[in-house]
């Protein structure tokens, strides 16, 4: 592997038996500062920070759940003061989540955005394109700060006019691309539509995130794009993206451990899973001042890879890319399962545009039906419709209807994109 470097390797290099130690430090201290605060000294109970012996006494603090936080709303979980900077999740129903950011927040942000962006290989001498939102949007300015600290060029484009943000990549010689991981699709279109030639574009290196992607949408990305690209996690709780990435070795998702503790555990039972087992993703923080989380539930589902020294030297515990999330099951028929299985599916075929949507439907007798509409390109082979059925059906065990439509057919929105449309009637 080529041009291997950590922008702090005292942290990411860390030997694991100092690292757990510099862990539960940091446990310690975090729970001292949230068991001032009545709020949490309430839900946690009796147990003080040196009842913390090992990492994995930490289990036994009760897990946190987003009702929870939007209960708080707006700043009930609250411990630092002096904030500098408030930040909104993007839920659609209730109380929105907040989380207030002080200076020490905003820098630690950008520590770790930072070290993201080195582990995808950028420089100080890479030219960044921003096009998240700036905004309550945690995407914009955490992708901001870490370039700052980095020292690299930013283009900050933010959201939409796609068209401008493909001149504007191609006259300033953008070579980095950061998105919402259904973006850089829009991107491609509009280049299409507009007979922009994407060849003339200098961009290397793409860092994609907020949403669930395929390994198949990242390898029709990357091919269209001509870059390579990595996966960035986080959310507003957690004090947005840079929670961690995957580096160029690209076997799992790299978490910071020095700032975040992940668990994966049984989304019914709550207890934790082994490693290599599937299960909801658990973030603590041990850095953040504003809003520190003790065991959030993110209902994110992966697992854990490895805690093994990866071939980039870093010895941070790493994830599975995410599979899905615990509430984007879909249950037809009594079958489970997630969009991103049939996502693969699709995204495997040629001749398929990226845009499908997975419907679901009563079928008028009491029974519920799924159909899958799948845009395809002019001339394409309209037996992929049957290939697609059989795929799903060996996967799943469900027999789709599946509808091929003309590409451009399936309503675009801005922001995340929707790929589930459930008509079947409320019982
Ligand atoms: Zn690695």
């Amino acid at each position: 592997m080529s041009a291997i470097w950590m922008l702090e390797p005292e942290y990411e290099a860390m030997e694991r038996e100092r690292l757990e130690r510099l862990v539960l430090e940091r446990m310690r201290r975090t729970l001292a500062t949230v068991l001032r605060h009545p709020r949490w000294a309430r839900r946690l109970g009796s147990v003080r920070p040196d009842d913390l012996d090992r990492v994995e006494d930490w289990r036994r603090l009760p897990l946190l759940t987003k009702p929870e936080l939007r209960d708080a709303y707006p700043f009930g979980f609250a411990c630092g003061d002096g904030y500098r900077r408030v930040h909104m999740s993007s839920g659609t129903t209730g109380n929105p989540i907040l989380n207030p950011y002080t200076e020490r927040d905003v820098r630690q942000w950008g520590d770790v955005m930072a070290r993201c962006y080195v582990a995808a290989g950028v420089t100080r001498d890479d030219i960044i394109q921003i096009t998240p939102s700036f905004g309550l949007f945690t995407g914009g300015f955490g992708f901001h700060y870490g370039a700052e600290r980095l020292g690299a060029m930013v283009v900050p484009a933010g959201a939409g006019r796609t068209a401008l943000q493909l001149r504007l990549m191609r006259d300033l010689g953008a070579t980095v691309l950061t998105a919402i991981a259904t973006y850089p699709l829009r991107l491609v279109e509009v280049a299409r539509q507009e007979g922009f030639d994407l060849s003339s574009l200098a961009l290397r290196i793409g860092i994609f995130g907020s949403e669930m992607w395929s390994d198949g949408l990242r390898a029709r990305i990357e091919r269209d794009l001509g870059i390579r690209t990595y996966d960035i996690i986080g959310m507003t709780e957690t004090g947005g993206p840079g929670l961690g990435i995957d580096c160029q070795a690209r076997i799992g998702i790299h978490v910071w451990e020095d700032h975040y503790h992940p668990e994966i555990v049984d989304p019914v039972s709550g207890e934790v899973l082994p490693d290599g087992v599937e299960g909801e993703l658990v973030i603590s923080t041990l850095t953040r001042e504003g809003l520190p989380l003790v065991r959030y539930r993110t209902h994110d589902l992966t697992r854990v890879v490895s805690r093994e020294r990866c071939e980039c030297g870093r010895t941070s515990l790493r994830l599975d890319r995410l599979r899905g999330r615990t509430d984007d099951m879909v249950i037809v028929k009594g079958v489970n399962f997630y969009p991103a299985q049939i996502e693969a599916v699709v995204m495997r075929q040629a001749g398929v545009s990226h845009e499908y949507r997975i419907v679901l439907e009563s079928d008028g007798g009491g029974g519920e039906g799924l159909s899958i509409e799948v845009e395809v390109e002019p001339g394409c082979d309209p037996g992929i419709a049957e290939r697609i059925r059989h795929e799903v059906y060996d996967l799943l065990a469900l027999s789709p209807e599946v509808r091929l439509c003309p590409f451009g057919s399936i309503e675009r929105r801005e922001g995340k994109t929707v790929r589930v449309v459930d008509r079947r009637a409320v019982r």
